[in-house]
């Protein structure tokens, strides 16, 4: 079985940070991704609020991360972590196989919440998307309708009224409208923790329980990003703590060498 240091669960903003930490620091951290590289931000073409950029997309900015990531030494792994057994060392299992480490670093963000039993079986066969910028294009001059009341459903629905013949409102819970062929589902995120509820302490919303200093509830369990207990779900932050809790894992890994 292989070893490593650290291991990092998914390849978004914190994660990829992390690694960036951990290689520069002489560890041998590996980062194990259930999808492609970048996370939630990567489908976003203007991000205006990263430091350094006045406008860069999601894709780019992300390829940027990964490359320095992979050019330190980090490993990625396309895998979905199903399982971790904790103890002193810990066991990783993914879909394909199972990794040995000293110290884990959680950092599996948010998906799109989906819509409820109800309005999913009145959706029918229609087809179910959750991003406009990705699949909007597929439905040029066709009626659509738009899920949510928050921003992002206000910028889904912007965006689709330059590619829709009609772009239907309506809100969690409403019925589905007769000739939609497709819904665009923007009712918020939730948190892709429900592996780690055995493992770590859970907040009633799904978060991990952490404060600024990215510890967990378990030894040598970290977490970085949205999926933990915080104020400010963005890139500056998750970045943030991708790097302290990189630097929590030297100082545990460094703690365990003098035990
Ligand atoms: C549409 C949109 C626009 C946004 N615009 C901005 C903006 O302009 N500026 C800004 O600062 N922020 C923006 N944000 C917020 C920003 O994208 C997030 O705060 C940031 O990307 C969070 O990074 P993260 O690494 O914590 O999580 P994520 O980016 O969610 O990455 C988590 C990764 O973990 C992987 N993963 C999950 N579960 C597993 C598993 N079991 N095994 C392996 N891998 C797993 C996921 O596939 C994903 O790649 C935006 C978000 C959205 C949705």
């Amino acid at each position: 079985m292989k070893e490593y240091d650290c291991i990092v669960i998914g390849a978004g903003m914190a994660g990829l940070t992390a690694a960036i930490y951990l290689q520069r620091a002489g560890k041998k951290a590996l980062v194990l991704e259930s999808k492609i590289y970048g996370g939630q931000i990567i489908n976003t073409i203007n991000i205006e609020n990263w430091p350094g950029d006045f406008k860069v997309s999601g894709a780019e900015l992300m390829q940027k991360i990964y490359q320095q990531a992979i050019e330190l030494g980090a490993e990625v792994e396309y895998e979905e972590v199903v399982e971790v057994v904790s103890g002193d060392d810990k066991i990783v299992k993914t879909e394909d196989g199972e990794y040995k480490t000293k110290s884990i670093i959680i950092a599996t963000g948010t998906e799109p919440r989906k819509m409820s039993d109800a309005q999913t079986k009145s959706a029918g066969n229609r087809a179910i998307s959750y991003c406009a910028t990705c699949d909007g294009a597929l439905y040029k001059g066709k009626p659509v309708v738009v899920v949510g009341s928050g921003n992002t459903a206000k910028h889904e629905i912007a965006y689709l009224k330059n590619i829709a013949s009609e772009v239907y409102h309506i809100h969690h819970d409403d019925p589905i409208p007769e000739d939609a062929v497709a819904v665009f589902v923007a009712i918020g995120r939730v948190p892709n923790t429900g592996i780690f509820k055995d493992l770590v302490d859970i907040d009633k919303n799904g978060y991990i329980v952490s404060s600024e200093d990215c510890r967990t509830s378990a030894k040598g369990v970290f977490v970085a990003g949205d999926c933990r207990t915080k104020t400010v779900r963005q890139l500056v932050t998750a970045a943030g703590d991708g790097a302290v809790a990189a630097a929590g894992v030297i100082e545990y890994l460094s703690g365990k060498k003098a035990e």
